[in-house]
């Protein structure tokens, strides 16, 4: 069973923010942003290439609902997932990042020149 369905299951600890019957929002345990949340399906996806339509349409209201509950709504936020090798990936259990409560920084993303694919 992959990390984020143990904390689906309640075998792992973690700090629950928001849940309904299909999603679940916990703190991330090493946070990059004064809010950052990891909001996820409670049944498996292994990444955003597999999910469908359905459980993104009730993603969108899940996140919405989040930032309203955190009051990040009005300040603004971020919201990422990250895909594969590539996109970054650790945990193979599709999650979105929600972040915010600071002015987000919006960096430089690749190890490679992105001057050179142009
Ligand atoms: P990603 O690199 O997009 O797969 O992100 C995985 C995220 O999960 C990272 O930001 C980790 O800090 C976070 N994380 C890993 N284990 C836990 C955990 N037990 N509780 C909360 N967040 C976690």
């Amino acid at each position: 069973m992959c990390l984020f369905c143990k904390i689906v299951n309640k075998e792992i600890p973690a700090n629950v923010i928001a849940e309904n019957d299909d999603f679940l929002a916990f703190h991330d345990i090493n946070p990059k942003a004064p809010v950052h949340i990891l909001a996820i399906p409670k049944k498996h996806v292994d990444s955003f290439i597999e999910v469908s339509p359905e459980t993104m349409a009730g993603m969108t209201t899940f996140i919405q609902d989040l930032a309203h509950e955190v009051k990040i709504q009005k300040s603004g936020y971020r919201v990422i997932t990250n895909i594969g090798e590539n996109g970054g990936q650790e945990v193979k259990h599709l999650h979105f990042h929600v972040l915010g409560g600071s002015k987000l920084a919006w960096g430089h993303f690749s190890d490679a020149d992105p001057k050179n694919n142009l």
